[in-house]
């Protein structure tokens, strides 16, 4: 048991067991030892990578995405552009160099860039030096009254969730508790949770909440719906709700005990985009998705681009056409990874769903 492991069994030796929710917040921010506060995970040396480490046509093809979405939308005037959780810099780097195709779209934008992480601030704040739009930083979504594009990859699925457990007793929340050695467990609360419903599941069946990705796209709805703009949410997770433990903890490239070294393993879940689109809805805007990220990829074009960068780039061709088969084949990112996109209502359809 490591130091932060140590002072989260006194937390719990003298307020009482975890939630689930609670014991990820501190694993993954805690200012001192935290997982995101104190290492970039991303990348080969690193935990896991992403799509936009894998390819660079990845972020292009969002960043057209982007352009296209607010051209639909008939340009409104000064837009925010944020982006959640952007790691090491390169999806908001490649979607703004895409974008120099559309200077008038490049010259309307603030990016925002929404980063818990001090050691990933710093590495985006090199990677985007020089990217010629105005750039600031900020701890969590704040909207400001205008014209709003958000983008987030693998971000929603480093939230917090909530799991219960089926009992003949209801549904019981799953916490985590701490033994006389200070070993941490998992301990189901002895009273149901009256708040979580659904009574025809069997015993042991797994449900998760994730409630603080719902509320944050609640309120981007409702100013997308005001103000115009659109989100897009890339991520892993399952399409249509469903029972199911997805808790997941990983070190370097490898699944890891979740609670052995609290701040040394990503901690991640699946995201449950039926209950995401439903927060779009109850914001006010338009959810379209989720569908594949294959399938999405595809239809914006990445064939095409991929082909002009090898033609480009010919000694690199085989890593091109690698990376474009593992953004879009189903035995690797193809469809496990899903888009949503919201949109206001009455919206043209975005870019790459079908309409
Ligand atoms: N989007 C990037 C990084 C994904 S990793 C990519 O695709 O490569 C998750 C990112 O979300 C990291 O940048 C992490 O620091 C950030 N993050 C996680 N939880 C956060 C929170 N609660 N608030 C702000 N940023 C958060």
């Amino acid at each position: 048991m490591n130091a932060l492991g140590a002072r989260i069994a006194a937390l719990i030796a003298a307020q009482g067991p975890l939630t689930v929710a609670q014991f990820m917040t501190i694993a993954l921010h805690d200012p001192v030892a935290g997982y995101y506060a104190t290492r970039s995970p991303l990348g080969a040396g690193g935990d896991f990578i992403t799509a936009p480490e894998i390819g660079q046509m990845f972020g292009e093809l969002i960043g057209l995405w982007c352009v296209q979405v607010w051209r639909d939308q008939g340009r409104p005037g000064r837009t925010a552009l944020v982006e959640l959780g952007p790691g090491r810099g390169t999806l908001m780097a490649d979607i703004l160099r895409a974008a120099r195709l559309a200077p008038e779209f490049l010259a309307s934008l603030d990016v925002i860039l929404v980063e818990a992480s001090p050691v990933l601030r710093a590495m985006q704040a090199e990677r985007l030096a020089g990217c010629g739009v105005p750039l600031r930083w900020s701890e969590r979504f704040e909207e400001d009254g205008r014209p709003l594009l958000v983008i987030a990859n693998e971000f929603f699925d480093a939230l917090p969730i909530r799991q219960f457990v089926r009992t003949p007793r209801g549904w019981c929340e799953r916490m985590v508790i701490s033994d006389a050695d200070g070993k941490l467990g998992f301990a189901l609360a002895p009273r149901p949770d009256p708040f979580v419903s659904g009574g025809d599941a069997p015993p042991g069946a797994v449900r998760e909440i994730a409630a603080a990705a719902a509320a944050l796209v609640e309120d981007v709805a409702r100013v997308i719906a005001r103000h115009r703009g659109g989100m897009l949410i890339v991520d892993y997770g399952y399409a249509d709700g469903g029972e199911g433990e997805t808790l997941q903890a990983v070190r370097s490239h490898a699944f890891a005990d979740a609670l052995a070294d609290p701040g040394t393993v990503d901690l991640s879940a699946h995201v449950d985009f039926a209950a995401l689109r439903a927060a779009a809805a109850a914001g006010g805007a338009a959810g379209h998705g989720p569908i594949g990220q294959g399938v999405f990829l595809e239809a914006l074009g990445i064939a095409a681009r991929a082909e002009m960068l090898m033609r480009h780039n010919r000694d690199q061709a085989g890593l091109i056409a690698s990376a474009r088969d593992r953004l879009v084949t189903p035995a690797a990112m193809g469809t496990l990874f899903k888009a949503l996109a919201i949109l206001p209502p009455g919206a043209p359809p975005p870019p790459g769903f079908p309409s």
